[in-house]
């Protein structure tokens, strides 16, 4: 345990905090000498977790520090133990590189303190969700008439939109599930594909539909569900439907056959939802928008800020075709909260929190930014730097690229041998050039390369590509 220096008096702080100026500015250079060295540094933290509890714990404090020494002491604590998240050659897990235009006005977001719990509160906080929330549908080129709920990530857009589909289905049936709960209720049809992401059996586990009871349905190699499986599920299915589908899987980046799984589950009067964390920005991608072709027939859509869009964590939305049924699935009323008129749009009433933090300042900004094009640039550069890497380690003898790279996924194995694969990883990791990780896929250990930084550029993809190939020679005759 570490002994933290000693403190002040209440009057001695009040005195210290009252120069704002000095301590946003300290902030500010600080975050940007951070920010500067990514490329540079190692793209792994330089100390582990282990390290960092034992930096971290100390007694709690008796006495306040002031606003300077807890910042600083702060940052000189906690930057070892970051990973170069927002640096050009991360590649690990699916995740995005936090713009410095998002991150200041995210800032902003923080420094104004508003609390998005109302449109009546704070007008500006409500009234940029519904201008960014336009934009959204319109690059994403979804219906015009969805809502748009501004949540924490894909796994809670995913449980508020699966919320909405659920109040649908049982509705139709005549049961109304907020009021009465699932104890009774017809029983709910799920089917899902058997390489969906991990949090949709979060976000069904939430809503008492069970991780286990859904019907997995058969997919290809890709990952994709096969509509001949899907129809086979269907067929002898009668009564409340949720179909979930995906848009961008998390290993091989591929995409579900939406116009056979809409068609399909709405003849049967279901809903269809589509998990597109990441993959749903392809539609804001001319060159990239055909692998999407179908899925705005859906009902509802997850996707993240937070990845492809470059906001700073944390950021998602909830996307529903049926705007009146979203709000029912959701909506918090109280006495004191102020009541909607026609044509207005509470935030909170799209969200499971009440307070919460006013995430349409960076959506915004990075709309405001990118605009249309540059972010259509953005992923497309990805798709490109992606497709090389998988080309240029695909040369390299004993290495297996295992998937088509038709978006900015790149699964690969080395040797053919998941020891082999770990091995390359973890060298990898320690070199530092550049940062990959690992996952299960088929039953094989891969390692896996995900291209969606907006730091990265072709140069940093080739000289990644190339330590990897290196890294692989070097580990296989050692
Ligand atoms: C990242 C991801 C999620 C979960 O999103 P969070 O933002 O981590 O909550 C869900 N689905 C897919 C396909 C993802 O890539």
């Amino acid at each position: 345990m570490v002994h933290l220096a000693h403190g002040r008096d209440e009057e001695e702080l009040m005195a210290s905090d009252d120069n704002i100026e000095e301590l946003f500015e300290a902030v500010a250079s600080r975050a940007a000498a951070y920010r500067q060295a990514l490329p540079e540094r190692p793209q792994r933290p330089e100390k582990s977790y282990e390290e960092m509890r034992q930096a971290f714990d100390a007694p709690l404090p008796d006495d306040g520090l002031s606003s300077l020494e807890v910042i600083d002491e702060l940052a000189t604590m906690a930057e070892p133990g970051l990973a170069a998240m927002a640096g050009p050659r991360f590649f690990g897990w699916v995740i995005g590189a936090s713009h410095p235009v998002g991150v200041a006005a995210d800032w902003l977001t923080s420094a104004w303190g508003q609390n998005t719990g109302s449109h009546l509160a704070t007008p500006s906080s409500a009234a940029v969700e519904e201008t960014a929330g336009r934009w959204l549908l319109d690059l994403l080129d979804l219906p015009r008439d969805c809502s748009v709920g501004f949540v924490t990530g894909a796994t809670v857009a995913n449980f508020v939109a699966l919320a909405a589909a659920r109040r649908c289905v049982l509705e139709k049936t005549g049961w109304d599930v907020e009021a009465h709960g699932l104890f009774g209720a017809p029983p709910i049809h799920v089917l899902i594909g058997d390489d969906a992401h991990t949090s949709l059996f979060s976000a069904l586990k939430f809503l008492g539909l069970g991780h286990d009871r859904v019907r997995r349905v058969v997919t290809d190699d890709a990952g994709r569900i096969k509509p001949d499986a899907f129809e086979a599920a269907l067929s002898d299915i009668d009564g409340p439907l949720i179909a979930i589908a995906q848009a961008g899987q998390i290993n091989t980046g591929a995409f579900d056959p939406f116009d056979d799984l809409a068609s399909m589950t709405h003849r049967k009067g279901g809903w269809l939802h589509v998990d597109g964390a990441f993959g749903l920005w392809a539609r804001a991608c001319p060159d990239r928008a055909h692998l999407g072709t179908g899925l705005d027939q859906a009902d509802s859509w997850a996707v993240d800020g937070h990845k492809w869009l470059q906001t700073p964590y944390d950021c998602g939305y909830a996307i529903v075709r049926h705007p009146e049924i979203h709000a029912r699935a959701m909506t918090t009323d109280a006495s004191y909260l102020p009541q909607l008129s026609e044509g207005q749009r509470n935030p909170s009433h799209l969200v499971p929190e009440l307070s919460r933090r006013a995430r349409g300042f960076a959506t915004w900004a990075m709309i405001r930014h990118l605009g249309r094009s540059g972010i259509a640039d953005m992923v497309s550069r990805h798709c490109r730097i992606a497709r090389a890497m998988a080309e240029r380690l695909a040369k390299e003898p004993g290495v297996d690229v295992l998937n088509d790279v038709e978006l900015n996924q790149v699964i690969v194995r080395f040797g053919d041998s998941d020891d082999l694969t770990q091995a390359v990883i973890d060298r990898a990791q320690e070199d530092g050039t550049c940062f990959v990780g690992g996952a299960r896929w088929r039953n094989q250990w891969v390692m896996r390369i995900s291209v969606i930084s907006w730091p990265t550029s072709d140069d940093d993809g080739d000289l990644s590509a190339e330590t990897i190939a290196r890294i692989w020679r070097e580990t296989k005759t050692p």
